[in-house]
C-alpha cells in the first residue's frame, strides 16, 4: 500500500467507502459477511481510512461498518463520517445528531467529519445562523470529537471559491468527485486548483464515475486492453489520479471481494500512467461526452439580458448525460428563480458570442424541460428527514 502524510497522519492513499455494500434486495439487510470479509482483506493490504455518511444505505452503513472493525483496534484505522445538513426537516439538536452517529459507529470520536453535500442549494442550510450547524461542529472538533473538519461537495467551481473564501482556515479538506472523465466534464481540475491553492487537502469520491469507468463499452476496453491485457479498467481509473499531489485520499465504494484485491494491486506501488496511458484515457473521456462543447469562457454572458450563469447552466446539462436528473435538480434548485434556464427569452445574443457557435436559447429550453420533469431533491429528502426525527425521537 502507498500512503500519505498528511495532517501529522500516514493516510493509505486508497479509502475504503461504505456506501455501496450489497444489500438483500427483498430485506433491504446488508451482506454483513461479506463486508467484514472486504474489510479484513482490505486492512491486511495495508487500508486505513473507512468512510461512511449518516444516510448511507437507509441508516445502515455506520452500523454494518463498525461491526466489521469491531476486531480491530480503534488506533490502527482512521473514521470519517458526515453530517447530514442536506436532508434536515428543520433546525435540530446537532450534537445529539452526531451523538447518534458515534454511537452507531461504536466510538467516541472522529478522525474526519464532513458537512454532507455542499452546493449552491444547500449551503442556505448549512450557513443558517439558525441551524448553526458550523458553529455546532466547530465545537465538536475544539472538544477532539472531531479531529479534522471538512466538507463533500456537488457544486460548481466558482461557488467553491466562495465558499471556501467566506471559510477561510476553517476546513481542512475538501471531498469532490474527481476522475478522468470530470476532471474536464465537471471541471473537477479546476475545483482541484481551487481546493490546493487554499492550502486544503483534496478527498476524491467517484473516482470511476459510480462504476462507469470500471465497466467500459467493447470499444474502450480494447482500447486499455492493447496497452496490457492484465489490467482492469478500473485500475486505469485509480492511476488517473495516483500521480497528482495534492489528492490526499481516494474512496471506493468496494462491495465485492475481487474489487477489493484489484484496487489493493493498484495500489500496492506508485504506478503513475505514462503519456501512451494518459492519451488513451483522453480518447476515452472524450468518446463518453456527448454533450454541448461549451469551454466555459463565458463570451456570452456579459450581454445576457437576463445575467444567467450560461456556463455552469450548460455544465449541468451536460453532466445530466452522466448523473441523474435529482442532481440536476439539486444544482438548479439552488439558483434564484430568474436565474434558472426557464428564465431564458431566447434573445439568441449568446449564440452569436458563442466561438463554439452553440445554439444556447436551445440548451436552456431542453434543460428547463428536464428540470420542470425531473423530482425535487426536497422531495426526495423527506424519506431522510423522517428518518432523522426518529432517531431524534421527534416524530
Ligand atoms: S438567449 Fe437566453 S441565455 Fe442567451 S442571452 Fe438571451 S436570455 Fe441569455
Ligand atoms: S460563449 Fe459559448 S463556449 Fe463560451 S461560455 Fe458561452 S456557451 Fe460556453
Amino acid at each position: 500500500m502507498i500512503y500519505n502524510e498528511y495532517l501529522g497522519m500516514n493516510l493509505s492513499r486508497l479509502g475504503f467507502g461504505c456506501m455501496r455494500f450489497k444489500t438483500d434486495p427483498e430485506s433491504g439487510e446488508i451482506d454483513q459477511a461479506l463486508v467484514n470479509e472486504m474489510f479484513d482483506e482490505a486492512i491486511r493490504g495495508g487500508v486505513n481510512y473507512f468512510d461512511t455518511a449518516y444516510p448511507y444505505l437507509g441508516g445502515k452503513s455506520e452500523i454494518a461498518m463498525a461491526a466489521a472493525l469491531e476486531k480491530h483496534p480503534r488506533s490502527s484505522y482512521y473514521l470519517a463520517d458526515k453530517f447530514p445538513g442536506h436532508s434536515l426537516p428543520g433546525p435540530v439538536d446537532n450534537r445529539a445528531l452526531f451523538e447518534i452517529s458515534l454511537d452507531k459507529c461504536r466510538t467516541d470520536y472522529f478522525d474526519f467529519y464532513l458537512m454532507h453535500n455542499i452546493n449552491e442549494w444547500t449551503q442556505k442550510t448549512y450557513e443558517s445562523e439558525e441551524y448553526h450547524i458550523l458553529p455546532d461542529l466547530i465545537k465538536l472538533r475544539e472538544e477532539g470529537k472531531i479531529r479534522h473538519l471538512g466538507f463533500s461537495y456537488h457544486g460548481g467551481a466558482d461557488f467553491l471559491e466562495e465558499f471556501l473564501k467566506k471559510h477561510e482556515g476553517v476546513f481542512e479538506f475538501v471531498q469532490i468527485q474527481c476522475n478522468y472523465l470530470d476532471w474536464t466534464l465537471q471541471n473537477a481540475q479546476k475545483k482541484y486548483d481551487i481546493i490546493t491553492d487554499h492550502g486544503l487537502g483534496v478527498w476524491v469520491m467517484e473516482p470511476c464515475r459510480g462504476g462507469k469507468l470500471a465497466v467500459l463499452s467493447e470499444e474502450n476496453t480494447q482500447k486499455l486492453r492493447a496497452l496490457n491485457p492484465d489490467a482492469s479498467s478500473a485500475s486505469y481509473a485509480f492511476r488517473f489520479l495516483q500521480d497528482k499531489p495534492g489528492i490526499k485520499m481516494i474512496l471506493s465504494g468496494m462491495n465485492e471481494i475481487s474489487q477489493v484485491k484489484d484496487n489493493l494491486a493498484t495500489f500496492d506501488n506508485y504506478q503513475p500512467l505514462g503519456a501512451e496511458e494518459k492519451a488513451a484515457l483522453n480518447e476515452i473521456a472524450e468518446s463518453l461526452k456527448t454533450g454541448v462543447p461549451c469551454t466555459g469562457c463565458r463570451y456570452c454572458c456579459d450581454g445576457c439580458p437576463m445575467e444567467l450563469n450560461i456556463p455552469y447552466l450548460i455544465e449541468c446539462y451536460n453532466n445530466y448525460m452522466f448523473a441523474s436528473a435529482m442532481t440536476i435538480s439539486m444544482r438548479i434548485d439552488g439558483l434564484d428563480e430568474d436565474k434558472r434556464p426557464a428564465a431564458c427569452i431566447a434573445c439568441g445574443q449568446c449564440s452569436h458570442a458563442c466561438p463554439q457557435g452553440i445554439d444556447v436559447p436551445a440548451v436552456m429550453q431542453e434543460l428547463a424541460d428536464i428540470y420542470a420533469a425531473a423530482p425535487k431533491w426536497s422531495e426526495a429528502s423527506k424519506g431522510r428527514q423522517t428518518a432523522i426525527l426518529h432517531d431524534l425521537k421527534m416524530d
